[in-house]
């Protein structure tokens, strides 16, 4: 495509998802396995609709790094790429969802991830009548993409860009473009704690997809792509999703 052609085409969708960002997007559950691009998607969607994302293995992280009793406990769970108990997760979720950014919808990235955890989800909102029903968005990507995604990525630890060795390596291996610090890699993107992940997801989260799919509140998207034309995909997803139930 010529850079003219790929100019206009690009102020067509830039157009396009600002029509579409019109609506009220309410609770928004991203879902996919590891590596989809659930997190870079959730920070796509947080500029054009202006919630938050609520994203619980961020959240997690945070409370490992300040050593809370919650990151002590999840500390070990994590590293070995199994699920934190439902009680703590659900407890975590809820205490961030009553803070005042919330009141729009938000973007839960990464729960839930047990069918306990959405029904967990589903009787909280149940509860809360003014709030719109969570509508549920999963992100397809294949199983060999995804390992190289897990192992290339690296991020800053000063401004949190992520890199990605083998599809969006820095101009100078190992160090951030922006900040210069050294790159970090998580402690469970390697290829073992992958497939342990995986087998997690398969084992646990794909009843979940199941569940938001039975109760007609499902879309898929294929996740391979440039970011911003995977993210129109979700933004048209929410607002079919949200007109055929209003
Ligand atoms: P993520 O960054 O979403 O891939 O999460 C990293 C890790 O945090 C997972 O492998 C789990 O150990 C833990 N975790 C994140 N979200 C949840 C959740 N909803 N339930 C249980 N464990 C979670």
């Amino acid at each position: 495509m010529s850079s003219s052609a790929s100019a206009s085409a690009a102020k067509v969708l830039e157009s396009e998802q600002r029509a579409a960002t019109m609506i009220v997007p309410g609770p928004i559950l991203l879902l996919g396995a590891p590596g989809v691009g659930k997190g870079t998607q959730a920070k796509e969607l947080v500029r054009l609709w202006g919630i938050p994302q609520i994203s619980t293995g961020d959240l997690l992280r945070a409370n490992v790094a300040q050593g809370t009793g919650l990151g002590k406990v999840a500390k070990e769970i994590m590293q070995r790429g199994e699920l934190v108990p439902d009680s703590l997760v659900n407890e975590m979720v809820a205490v961030r969802m009553q803070e005042s950014d919330t009141v729009n919808g938000y973007i839960l990235d990464g729960f839930p991830r047990t069918i306990a955890q959405s029904h967990w989800l589903d009787g909280r909102l149940a509860s809360q009548t003014e709030t719109l029903p969570v509508v549920a968005v999963s992100i397809q990507v294949d199983y060999n993409q995804l390992l190289r995604r897990i192992t290339g990525r690296r991020n800053c630890p000063v401004c949190q860009r992520i890199y990605n060795i083998y599809s969006n390596p820095p101009q100078r291996a190992g160090f951030c473009d922006v900040e210069g610090a050294p790159l970090a890699q998580r402690a469970d993107d390697t290829e073992k704690v992958f497939a342990e992940r995986m087998r997690a997801y398969a084992a646990q989260t794909t009843p979940v997809v199941e569940h938001y799919r039975e109760l007609g509140r499902f879309a898929e998207v294929v996740g391979d792509g440039p970011i911003a034309a995977i993210a129109a995909g979700i933004v048209a997803a929410v607002e079919r999703l949200r007109s055929e139930r209003s």
